[in-house]
């Protein structure tokens, strides 16, 4: 096992995963302890938490099905938005009564809220029961610390002084690159595949850089290494991630661009769907979608975040491209996969955005006819440019701005939706659905469909003919299994 990060005082994680195993069995005499991982946010947490969650087996915890019968009890936190703070916050303070009932109960807390001098600040006023705070880039010492905890009965809280590798001051680190954590993954059939760390763009209302840090990629061959394993092992569709995975490889020495990376995993021999996330339309090049078009695996399923529709908008943000620019990448997706589907993130009511600017976006999702988008209204994040800006539209007039985009929106999904109906598409058969003898299938462009089957299917490819559309999704019968 190596590591490749560039932290001086990295710790030899895996000799502590003997030393925890020893000790919980002294402690909790004839039961194997409990861990449970809550995940707040995006894929890159669900991805840290298969770490945390392996990491936890190795140290002989099993996995709980949630806090109540939980020992150890760890929350993946997200900041991106206020009300995803508001909500960890409400939960943890629900654990205070489970760890009076239990007081060797040990509460962590990781993610990128755990990187805001203001949050670290709360938790210590408000949850002082909380026993441990990891940052983002920390996540190597987890199994450390709880070594600490378990062995010092102690606290354990960031502080500059202690390491700097997880001091949680408004700047985090660089993002750390760690190869070898183990890795309890969530999926059978879908993997995530982390290739990049952290994010240089500050975008002026985001939150991220300050608390992931600076981008860092991984290197080809880690990424190509873990990439065949898991093709190797039978998962069907591997997704890979980074904030903006179009500037992967700007920190290696090696000369290598995400287009190149794209290109060598495609040639993985196997039957499986390569997906990425998020792209940045600042870096998006016609290069990579040459690839996307010619690859063997690659779907068909562009998400290029735009934001907003409106020059003036996106200059404030800070995202580095023009609407214009934005919709010639797409023309060029359009033209060179004439099946691509488009998904997309847009954020309503950014500071100073006049209704005509909000108008523009209307007009660019009318234009671009996206399967579906994540829609936000602007979240005020401090330490961040656009907090201090002048926003002066009231929250009520901002929703109404949202709800008038949803109705917009829906129309669009649905029609895109329709145009599948009759059609017989390939799908992957990801899982049971909640209606009993259903199950639910994706398609390359990410598009849900509901077919009728056993749960034996799971994890197989097949053709489908659609037979309906409800509104976001399709619905269809299998004609053929693959
Ligand atoms: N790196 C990705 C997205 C990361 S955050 C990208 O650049 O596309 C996911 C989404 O959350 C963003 O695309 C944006 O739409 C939204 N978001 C980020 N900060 C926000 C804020 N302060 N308020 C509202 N939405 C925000
Ligand atoms: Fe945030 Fe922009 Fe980085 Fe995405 S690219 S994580 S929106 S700063």
């Amino acid at each position: 096992m190596k590591n490749v990060g560039e932290s001086l005082c990295a710790p030899k994680f895996e000799e502590y995963f003997g030393l925890i195993k020893n000790l919980l069995h002294q402690r909790v005499n004839f039961r194997t302890p409990r861990a449970f991982v809550r995940t707040y946010g995006c894929q890159q947490n669900v991805s840290d938490s298969e770490k945390i969650n392996g990491m936890l087996l190795a140290m002989g915890f099993e996995l709980a099905q949630g806090c109540e019968d939980a020992d150890i009890i760890v929350f993946n936190t997200c900041a991106v938005r206020e009300n995803a703070e508001d909500r960890v916050f409400g939960n943890v303070g629900a654990l205070k009564a489970l760890k009076k009932r239990n007081p060797g109960l040990i509460i962590a807390l990781c993610g990128c809220m755990t990187e805001q001098a203001h949050v670290v600040e709360r938790l210590k006023q408000s949850f002082p029961f909380v026993d441990l705070v990891l940052g983002t880039n920390s996540l190597e010492r987890f199994p450390e610390l709880i070594y600490k905890i378990l062995t010092e009965k102690k606290h354990i809280w960031p502080s500059k002084t202690e390491c700097d590798t997880y001091s949680t001051d408004a700047n985090a680190s660089d993002a750390q690159v760690y190869e070898g954590l183990p890795i309890e993954r969530a999926s059978k059939i879908k993997a995530f595949l982390p290739i990049m760390y952290g994010c240089d763009n500050f975008c002026s209302y985001c939150v991220v850089p300050h608390v992931r840090g600076r981008e860092k990629s991984r290197s080809a061959e880690a990424i190509c290494e873990e990439f065949s394993q898991l093709i190797g092992s039978g998962y069907k569709e591997v997704t890979l991630l980074g904030q903006n995975v179009n500037s992967y490889g700007k920190n290696l020495d090696e000369r290598v661009d995400f287009a190149q990376l794209l290109r060598r995993l495609d040639r993985t021999p196997g039957d499986y769907w390569l997906r990425f996330m998020t792209s940045h339309p600042k870096d998006a090049t016609p290069k990579l979608i040459n690839v996307m078009a010619a690859g063997e695996h690659i779907c068909h399923h562009l998400h290029l975040p735009f934001q907003a529709g409106s020059d003036r908008v996106l200059k404030l943000m800070n995202r580095g491209y023009t609407r214009q620019g934005y919709l010639e990448i797409i023309s060029y997706a359009k033209a060179k996969m004439p099946d691509v589907c488009l998904t997309s993130d847009v954020i309503v009511g950014f500071p100073g955005e006049r209704y005509e600017d909000f108008c523009e976006t209307l007009s660019l999702i009318k234009e671009v006819g996206f399967t579906s988008l994540f829609t936000f209204i602007y979240s005020k994040r401090s330490g961040t440019p656009a907090a201090e800006m002048d926003d002066p539209i009231s929250e009520k007039e901002k929703s109404a701005w949202f709800r008038e985009l949803l109705e917009v929106q829906n129309e669009i999904t649905t029609r895109q939706c329709q145009k599948y109906d009759g059609e017989v598409v390939k799908v992957l058969i990801e899982g049971k659905s909640t209606k009993k003898g259903s199950l639910t299938a994706r398609t390359q462009g990410n598009m849900i469909v509901d077919i009728a089957g056993e749960e034996d299917l799971v994890g197989k490819f097949a053709m489908v003919k659609v037979t309906g559309v409800k509104n976001w999704f399709l619905t269809g019968e299998i004609t053929a299994v693959l």
